[in-house]
C-alpha cells in the first residue's frame, strides 16, 4: 500500500542507498541512525555512486585526524604557536564550526560547513555549544566530531571586528595579494565571518583566488547563519566537484542532512513516543510549521485563518460539509495534522472546524501539536530536545506546510524531500493572497548570500542570476536556492 507507513520491522533501505556508513558503530548507542529510514517512505532520490565514495573517503580522513590522534596533536600546535609559514607542519587541515541562532539555522550551517569541508579537503569539528552533543549522534564511524573541552579556543571572541577574521587580514593587509595569489606568509589559522552582517571583505571567502590562498591555512574558524551551499555552487573552483557530487542539484541538504544528523536516543524516544502514539495508524500525514517573526504584520489568529485557506484552497486539508450534521466515518480515510508552532491558535482552528463540522468524505482527521512554548529559548537544553524531536516529526509528514523565512521549515522539508507549501509573510495584518504558495525546490533557501562581484572586487552583483540553477527564493527577497 503506497499511501500507508506506519514504521515496519523490515529496514527499508537501511543505509540509504549507501550513504549511511555499514560498519563502525554501535547502534544501539544510536537507534535513529538506522531506524529513522524506517518511518518514511523511501526518498526518491538516491545518492550517486561518486557522493558515496568521497563520504567513505572522508570517513577515513576524519579518523586519522579526529581530536587527540597523532595527527591532531601534531597540527594542534599551529593554533597557539601564533606566527606564520611553517603550515607544512599540519598534518591535516581543520574547519571548526560554532553555532550561531536557532537550531534551525545551526543544523544549515553545520551541512554547509561539512560540504565546505569535502571540497577542501578539510576535517569538520563541531564547537558544541550548549547541548550539541546532547542532541545529535556522532557521525563519523571511529573519531569525534565534538572540539574537546580543552581546545585552546575561547569561541566567544569570534565577531565581525575580530581582527583574525579573512575580512580584517584583508583590510589591514594582514594577508598581502600580488597577482590573485597571496604575497607573504600565511597565518595558521583564519576565522571565516559568515554571518548575515558580513562585509565585502568577509564576502572575499567565496571568490576564486581566495580560496585558493584559504586551502593553505591549516585551522579555520566558520560561523554563519545561512545555508551557504547555494553560494558555493557560483564559485568556479567548487562547482565541476559540486555537480558530480550530487548531479541531481537540489538534494545536497537532502543528503547531507540525512548523513550527518542522526538524533540522540534521548530525542530518539520522544520522536517514536509520540509518532507510535499519534501519527503511525494513519494513511496520510500533513506537516504544518508555524512560525511567526512579527505580531503585528503578522496577528496569530490571522495567521491561522491562512493556514486554513492555504490547506482549503490547495486540497491538503478536506473542506467541511457544513450543511450536515453528520457524515459517516470513512475507517480508510484517516489523516493526522501534526503542527509545529510556538503558538496555539492554527492548531485550535483546525481542531475545532473538524469537531464542528463534519469532513466532507467521512475522512477521519486527527490534529496534534506536541508543544506550544510561546518564546523562543534556544539552548535550554530540555528545550532543544524538543525542536528537534518536533523537526524531525515534521519530516516524517507526507506533505508540508511551512513558514515563509523559518529555518526551522527548511530542515523538516530537506530531510523529508519534499517541496513544502509556503505560508506567505502577511504585511500589515492583511491576508495574503494566494496564502501559500508551493516552493521551486526542497533545498533549503540561503538567506544572505553575497551579492558580491569576484572580478571587480565591487558589491551587487545579483548571484540569483550567474547561473540557471541557482535562482532567488520565493520566501526572502534577496536570498538564492538551487533548484
Ligand atoms: P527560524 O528562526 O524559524 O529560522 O528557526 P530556528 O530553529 O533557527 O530558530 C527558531 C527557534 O525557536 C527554534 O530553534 C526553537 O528554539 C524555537 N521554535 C520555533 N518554532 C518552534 C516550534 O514549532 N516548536 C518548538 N519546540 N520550538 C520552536
Amino acid at each position: 500500500d503506497d499511501a500507508f507507513y506506519g514504521p515496519s520491522d523490515v529496514p527499508r533501505d537501511k543505509y540509504l542507498g549507501g550513504l549511511l556508513p555499514e560498519a563502525g558503530f554501535d547502534e544501539e548507542s544510536c537507534l535513529s541512525r538506522y531506524k529513522s529510514p524506517m518511518y518514511r517512505k523511501p526518498s526518491h532520490h538516491r545518492p550517486s555512486p561518486y557522493l558515496v565514495e568521497r563520504l567513505r573517503r572522508y570517513e577515513v580522513l576524519h579518523r586519522r585526524c579526529s581530536p587527540h590522534t597523532a595527527a591532531y596533536n601534531k597540527t594542534l600546535p599551529l593554533l597557539t604557536g601564533g606566527g606564520g609559514g611553517d603550515a607544512g607542519a599540519a598534518e591535516c587541515k581543520y574547519l571548526v564550526w560554532t553555532p550561531y541562532n536557532g537550531l534551525g539555522n545551526n543544523i544549515l550551517t553545520m551541512t554547509s560547513a561539512f560540504v565546505y569541508a569535502l571540497l577542501s579537503d578539510r576535517v569538520l569539528l563541531i564547537d558544541r555549544g550548549k547541548d550539541f552533543d546532547d542532541l545529535f549522534c556522532e557521525p563519523f564511524p571511529g573519531g569525534t566530531w565534538l572540539v574537546p573541552l580543552d581546545f585552546p579556543i575561547d569561541f566567544s571572541v569570534f565577531e565581525w571586528k575580530n581582527n583574525q577574521s579573512y575580512g580584517n587580514m584583508l583590510r589591514y593587509h594582514s594577508i598581502g595579494y600580488a597577482d590573485g595569489a597571496a604575497a607573504g606568509p600565511l597565518p595558521n589559522f583564519i576565522y571565516a565571518h559568515l554571518t548575515h552582517d558580513y562585509d565585502d571583505n568577509d564576502k572575499r571567502f567565496f571568490c576564486e583566488p581566495d580560496q585558493a590562498v584559504l586551502g593553505g591555512i591549516p585551522w579555520m574558524v566558520l560561523k554563519s547563519d545561512s545555508y551557504l551551499v547555494p553560494a558555493f555552487f557560483l564559485n568556479r573552483r567548487f562547482e565541476p566537484e559540486l555537480s558530480r557530487l550530487f548531479p541531481e542539484k537540489d538534494t545536497v541538504f537532502h543528503h547531507i542532512g540525512r548523513y550527518l544528523f542522526h538524533p540522540s536516543n534521548a530525542v530518539w524516544g520522544m520522536i517514536t513516543r509520540y509518532y507510535e502514539a499519534y501519527l503511525a495508524r494513519n494513511r496520510e500525514r500533513l506537516g504544518i510549521q508555524v512560525r511567526v517573526f512579527n505580531f503585528q504584520e503578522s496577528p496569530l489568529d490571522l495567521v491561522a485563518e491562512q493556514v486554513i485557506n492555504c490547506t482549503l484552497t490547495e486540497g491538503l486539508l478536506p473542506g467541511v460539509d457544513a450543511g450536515r450534521a453528520l457524515v459517516d466515518a470513512d475507517p480508510n480515510k484517516t489523516k493526522a495534522v501534526l503542527v509545529a508552532s510556538l503558538y496555539p491558535q492554527s492548531f485550535d482552528r483546525i481542531k475545532n472546524m473538524y469537531w464542528e463540522h463534519p469532513a466532507a468524505g467521512g475522512t477521519i482527521i486527527s490534529v496534534h501539536q506536541p508543544s506550544h512554548e510561546e518564546a523562543q529559548l534556544t539552548g535550554r537544553e530540555r528545550h532543544d530536545l524538543k525542536v528537534l524531536a518536533e523537526m524531525y516529526l515534521l519530516s516524517y509528514a507526507d506533505v508540508l506546510v511551512t513558514s515563509a523565512w523559518s529555518t526551522f521549515g527548511y530542515v523538516a522539508q530537506g530531510l523529508a524531500g519534499v517541496r513544502p507549501w509556503i505560508l506567505v509573510r502577511p504585511h500589515g495584518a492583511k491576508m495574503p493572497e494566494p496564502a501559500c504558495v508551493r516552493d521551486v525546490s526542497m533545498d533549503p533557501c540561503c538567506h544572505k548570500p553575497p551579492w558580491y562581484d569576484c572580478k571587480e572586487c565591487k558589491s551587487f552583483t545579483d548571484p540569483g542570476k550567474e547561473v540557471p540553477y541557482v535562482t532567488h527564493c520565493m520566501d526572502v527577497e534577496g536570498g538564492i536556492k538551487i533548484i
